[in-house]
């Protein structure tokens, strides 16, 4: 049996006990205010209290309220119903009277109050938060600064009241005035580049969309304004310069921008990637998206952010996976475009990935990874301005390809010839215009479909029959045009007599198809201009088809 415990002894361990337990609840460390004071969190130095009830005044919480102390706790609330009280304890250690600047660095609180006692012991409250005009700060910022004096040697309490329908993140932070100038002016120095960058590829692609008009420009231009305005809202630089005096719309803001980035986001991705030809099962999943924004958007004028914000987060990621499954069937199916396209999605989505390992505590908490979301979102608009790029090109290319065989085509050939004659004189160039022989025999014997499929055939065969730095083009019908750059009379010669002799080797046995060419050289006669070169040739070939076709002949100047 164990012997029980003295009673002295009993009273002592009660009293330890109590005291430790005491000392727990109610000791609060006050951030000190020394001579080398700048900057510090005021999480591990402040108290809490919920009031589930969210209607407690002022007095009855700063008499009656049990605050607790925040501990490793979170101080990022998501969504509550309650209001917190923070109390915090300022002591000024120094032999002066010292300002300090209090910053809640979440910029969307609904309702944020600040209690401290003026130099009589008066309690003054400070009314602010984004549902009253900005005007209502303090200090103008896109943050929440509050400015505290502390009289030489004395201790201050300040209350702070946090009340809002969206997500509550507590950021508090107590710096020295100069430390607050300090970061300050880099922040604002950071987001000059980063919303300028914003500025720069809005009014890059709005000259570009005035001048080409493809819609796909315009879509981005929405895509971009509203994403840009959307992180404005979100640092609270939109409310702080844009909309100061429309408290309301300030909140409503942010569903609008997100509803609307996802509108714009999903037809320009549809627009880009012609997803309704070329995927118009997940097109019609896209646009059944692009509804449900438009409902999220127009819900947002009468139902609550707190209401409507996660039905909007779901269409979000739907929306997201919709989009990036468009792009890699882009890719597969070798939409050049495209590829810019999933860059431009990946470099998103590895700013978000960032932002998310930061807050799991994967990666260390700086400017760069708390900022990863929003950097990515400015690298994807990069990156989808240069997919435009691309497109503009893609589509220009087109207008000077053939869709047949894709070879260049006439309007191409005629802008090269025009380029290597005016250059003739450095060096000579060769130019072979190519018919087939009687192909209308080909077309009314074997069809026309097999008469298309003996010009796409022909068509790689000549690709692989000419030298580098060759242009090689469908001039129109059956017949084709070679430009051969620096070559002498005999190289062009050598090389038309192998395309002769290649087209017969191929078909022989199978079709009857061969092919008739005329050639003309700069090397041997100086013609006036191009149009005179191209009828050199073309003289050239109706000879070899005079003299019995399957054969090259050679412009000669008559004597
Ligand atoms: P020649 O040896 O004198 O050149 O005889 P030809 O029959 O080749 O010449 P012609 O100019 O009389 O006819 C050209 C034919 O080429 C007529 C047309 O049906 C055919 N053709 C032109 N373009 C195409 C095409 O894109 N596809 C097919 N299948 N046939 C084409
Ligand atoms: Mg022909
Ligand atoms: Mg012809």
């Amino acid at each position: 049996m164990r012997k029980p415990m003295s009673l002295p002894f009993r009273a002592g361990l009660l009293l330890v006990l109590w005291w430790a337990l005491s000392t727990a609840c109610l000791a609060q460390p006050a951030i000190t205010i020394d001579d080398f004071f700048s900057e510090m969190p005021a999480a591990p130095a402040m108290t809490l209290f919920e009031d589930a009830s969210a209607k407690l005044p002022f007095e009855q919480v700063r008499d009656h309220a049990t605050f607790v102390p925040v501990g490793t706790r979170n101080t990022s609330f998501g969504f509550s119903k309650s209001v917190w009280w923070v109390r915090l304890e300022l002591r000024n250690a120094t032999t002066t009277d010292r300002e300090v600047a209090l910053r809640q660095d979440y910029p969307l609180i609904d309702y944020l109050d600040l209690w401290s006692q003026d130099a009589a012991g008066q309690w003054q409250v400070i009314r602010t938060g984004d549902r009253l005009p900005f005007a209502s700060r303090p200090i103008a910022n896109r943050d929440f600064v509050f400015p505290l004096r502390i009289a030489a040697g004395q201790t201050r309490t300040v209350y702070l009241r946090f009340e809002t329908s969206g997500s509550l993140n507590m950021g508090l932070t107590l710096s020295s005035p100069h430390r607050l100038l300090e970061t300050i002016s880099l922040e604002q120095l950071a987001y000059g580049f980063y919303f300028g960058g914003f500025c720069v590829l809005f009014f890059y692609n709005l000259f570009i969309f005035i001048a080409v008009r493809d819609r796909a420009f315009f879509f981005y231009l929405a895509y971009a304004a509203s994403y840009g305005l959307y992180f404005g809202v979100h640092d609270g630089l939109s409310f702080q310069f844009l909309w100061p005096d429309s408290p309301r719309w300030a909140n409503q803001s942010l569903l609008v921008l997100l509803c609307l980035s996802l509108l714009s986001g999903l037809l320009f991705t549809r627009h880009f990637l012609s997803t309704r030809e070329h995927s118009p099962r997940l097109d019609r999943a896209a646009f059944a998206l692009q509804i449900l924004s438009l409902v999220g958007l127009a819900a947002s004028f009468v139902l609550p952010y707190a209401v409507l914000i996660q039905p909007v987060a779901y269409v979000t990621i739907a929306a997201v996976f919709v989009m990036m499954a468009l792009g890699v069937i882009g890719v597969i199916q070798g939409y050049r475009p495209a590829i810019y396209f999933m860059l431009a999605w990946f470099a998103l989505l590895v700013g978000v990935l960032i932002y998310m390992f930061k807050t799991f505590g994967l990666l260390p908490h700086n400017p760069l990874t708390q900022n990863g979301f929003q950097a990515g979102a400015l690298l994807e608009m990069v990156l989808l301005s240069l997919a435009l790029a691309a497109r503009v090109n893609e589509l220009h290319r087109q207008t000077l390809t053939d869709a047949l065989t894709s070879l260049s085509n006439r309007r191409y050939f005629d802008r090269q010839l025009e380029l290597f004659f005016a250059h003739s004189r450095e060096g000579a160039v060769a130019l072979l215009v190519i018919d087939l022989d009687h192909f209308k025999r080909i077309n009314d014997t074997y069809g026309h479909a097999r008469g298309d499929e003996v010009l796409v055939e022909l068509s790689r065969l000549l690709r692989t029959q000419v030298p580098a730095g060759a242009t090689v083009c469908r001039y129109g019908g059956e017949e084709f045009s070679i430009i051969l750059p620096s070559s002498s009379l005999a190289d062009a010669q050598r090389v038309a007599g192998n395309i002769r002799a290649a087209v017969e080797k191929r078909f022989a046995g199978r079709l009857p198809v061969t092919v008739s060419i005329g050639l003309a050289s700069t090397a041997e006669h100086r013609f006036i201009n191009e149009a005179e070169f191209f009828e050199a040739a073309d003289g050239a070939l109706y000879r070899a088809k005079e003299l019995g076709r399957n054969r090259v002949e050679t412009y000669a100047p008559a004597a």
